[in-house]
C-alpha cells in the first residue's frame, strides 16, 4: 500500500532584541556562562517580570510577514512544568490569546504552489541551557528569558522537501524583517516535527508522533524519513501508532519514546497574574505594517520581472537577506544583473558552501566582485583565469586588480605571439595534427589545450581557437 506523510511543525525562533523578554539583561549568544542574568531571569521568588515592548513589535512583524491576523488583544499565560532549566517551574508563554493567528505561507515545490496554514504565533521566554557532564549537569541561565516566537503550522505539509522549502521561507522572512538571525547551529531556530502517515486513499489523518531535539536541517529530514517508515511498519504489521513524543537521536539515526515525565502534557496553563494583557490599537498595528521591508516573495517576483532572472535563480538569491542585499549592491555598481547573478550563483555560492560559511559571511566586497566582472568584460582576464582570481579574492580578501597584477595573470591578446606559439606546437606534434587532418575533429582540443598550458591559461581562448583551426585547416 502507498502511504502519504502528514506533517505539522512547531518552529521556535529566538528574537534578536537587545534585551531579554522580561528583564533588562543582555540577549546575547556566546557570553560566559551565567553572566547575562539577574533575579528576574534566574526566577528568584518575588521578582516581577515586565514585558519588553520590542518583543511584541517583533512578534507582530513576524505575524504580518507570515500573513497572520493580528488581534487587538492578547495575553501571557503560565505553562507549568518542572525541569532544571526553568527554576520557577513554569514558563511564561501564551495559550488562549496568542499574538498572531491564522496565517499562510506559500511554497513552491516541484513547480507547484502550495499554501501552508499558520495556526498561530505566540511569544514566550526561553529556558536555560543544560550542559551535561559525566555524572552531573550544569545549567547556564544566559538563555533563560531570551525572547522566542513559536510558529505553529496546520498539518499541511506532505514531504520532507516541502518542510525544507517551508523552513527556508520562514528563515528568509524572519531574516529580512530583522527579528531573528535564525542560526540553527546556535539554536536560534529550532523545530519540533509532528508527523503521521495515512494510506493514500484515506481522508482522515493518522495518529501522530511529535519529534523533538532536531537541531539541523539534515536531522529534520532524516527524522522524517525514519519516523514515517517506522509508522508504516507499525501499520503494516496490523498494529496501531501511539500518539507520543519521541526524541530524535541523530548519531544513531533513530527516534525513541521520551520518558513519561518529559512528555507529561498536562501543563495546567493559567493567566500570568504578574503581567497585564497586551492591547494593540489598530493604528499601532498599522504603523508596524507600514514599516515592513520588501519581503522575500515580493523580491523574488521583482527580480524575475525587473532583472529577467529565472524563477530558480531568483528563489536562491532571495532565500537569504544577505545574498539578496549582495546581489542588489552589485547590480548598482555593475548594471548587468544576469552576469552578477551567474557569478553569485555559480562561483560565490560554491565557495561559501565548500568553506562551510553562511551567506552572512560573504568575504568578498560587492565592489570587488564588480571589479572582477569588469576585468572579464574588458578581456583583461579570460573566464578560467577569472575563476582562479575569484578563489584568491575569496581566500585573501584582496581586490581583483591587485591579484592580477601580483600574479601576472593578464590575458595575452598579442595575436602575433599566440600565432607563433600555435605554429610551433603544431610543428612539434605531427601525429595529432595528422589525426585532425584525417577527420578526427577532436584532435583540435589537444592543440588548444597545449597553447593554453604554455601560457599558463592566460592566452585569449577565442584567438587561440581561431588560430589553431586556421593553421590545421590551412
Ligand atoms: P499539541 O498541543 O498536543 O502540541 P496541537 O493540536 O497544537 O497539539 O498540534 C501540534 C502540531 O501537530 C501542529 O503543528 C499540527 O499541525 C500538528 N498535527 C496535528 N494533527 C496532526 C496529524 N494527525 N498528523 C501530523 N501532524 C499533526
Ligand atoms: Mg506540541
Ligand atoms: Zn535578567
Amino acid at each position: 500500500m502507498k502511504y502519504e506523510k502528514v506533517i505539522g511543525l512547531e518552529v521556535h525562533a529566538e528574537l534578536s532584541t537587545e534585551t531579554k523578554i522580561f528583564c533588562s539583561c543582555k540577549n546575547e549568544f556566546g557570553s560566559d556562562q551565567n553572566t547575562n542574568v539577574c533575579p528576574v531571569c534566574l526566577s528568584m521568588p518575588g521578582m516581577l517580570p515586565v514585558l519588553n515592548r520590542k518583543v511584541v513589535e517583533y512578534g507582530v512583524r513576524a505575524g504580518i510577514a507570515l500573513g497572520c491576523d493580528i488581534p487587538n488583544f492578547s495575553k501571557m499565560d503560565r505553562k507549568n512544568y518542572t525541569y532544571p532549566d526553568l527554576s520557577k517551574s513554569y514558563q511564561i508563554s501564551q495559550f488562549e490569546f496568542p499574538l498572531c493567528k491564522r496565517g499562510c505561507v506559500e511554497i513552491d515545490v516541484d513547480g507547484q504552489t502550495r499554501k501552508i496554514g499558520i495556526t498561530r504565533i505566540h511569544i514566550e521566554e526561553d529556558a536555560g541551557k543544560l550542559l551535561h557532564q559525566s555524572g552531573y549537569s550544569r545549567v547556564d541561565y544566559n538563555r533563560g528569558g531570551v525572547p522566542l516566537i513559536e510558529i505553529v503550522t496546520e498539518p499541511d505539509l506532505r514531504s520532507a522537501e516541502e518542510v525544507k522549502v517551508f523552513l527556508e521561507s520562514i528563515k528568509a522572512n524572519l531574516e529580512f524583517i530583522g527579528v531573528s538571525d535564525c542560526k540553527m547551529q546556535e539554536g536560534s531556530l529550532r523545530c519540533d516535527v509532528n508527523i503521521s502517515v495515512r494510506p493514500e486513499s484515506q481522508k482522515e489523518f493518522g495518529t501522530r508522533a511529535e519529534l523533538k531535539n532536531l537541531n539541523s536541517f539534515s536531522a529534520i529530514f532524516r527524522a522524517i524519513d525514519y519516523e514515517s517508515n517506522r509508522q508504516i511498519d507499525v501499520l503494516e504489521s496490523g498494529e496501531k501508532v501511539m500518539q507520543e513524543t519521541r526524541r530524535w537521536d541523530d548519531t544513531q539515526g533513530k527516534s525513541y519514546p521520551m520518558r513519561d515525565k518529559e512528555e507529561a502534557h498536562d501543563y495546567r496553563y493559567f493567566p500570568d497574574p504578574d503581567l497585564v494583557p497586551i492591547y494593540l490599537e489598530d493604528n499601532e498595528i498599522q504603523d508596524i505594517r507600514d514599516s515592513m521591508p520588501e519581503l522575500p516573495a515580493a523580491k523574488k517576483q521583482r527580480y524575475i520581472g525587473e532583472f529577467s532572472l529565472s524563477d530558480y535563480d531568483a528563489s536562491i538569491l532571495t532565500n537569504s537577506k544577505f545574498t539578496a542585499e549582495y546581489f542588489e549592491q552589485c547590480v548598482l555598481q555593475y548594471p548587468n544583473p544576469k552576469a552578477v547573478c551567474n557569478y553569485i550563483m555559480v562561483d560565490l555560492l560554491k565557495m561559501l558552501n565548500e568553506s562551510g560559511m553562511e551567506a552572512s559571511q560573504i568575504p568578498v566586497p560587492a565592489g570587488d566582485l564588480c571589479g572582477l566582472l569588469k576585468l572579464l568584460e574588458d578581456g583583461v582576464v579570460n573566464s578560467s583565469v577569472g575563476k582562479q582570481v575569484f578563489e584568491e579574492m575569496f581566500k585573501t580578501g584582496k581586490p581583483p586588480e591587485q591579484i592580477v597584477e601580483e600574479k601576472g595573470l593578464k590575458q595575452i591578446d598579442d595575436t602575433d605571439a599566440i600565432h607563433e606559439l600555435v605554429l610551433r606546437i603544431i610543428r612539434d606534434n605531427p601525429k595529432p595534427a595528422a589525426d585532425y587532418r584525417s577527420g578526427n575533429a577532436k584532435a583540435m582540443t589537444f592543440f588548444v589545450g597545449q597553447v593554453m598550458k604554455a601560457t599558463n591559461g592566460k592566452a585569449n581562448p577565442k584567438t587561440v581557437n581561431e588560430l589553431v583551426k586556421k593553421e590545421l585547416d590551412g
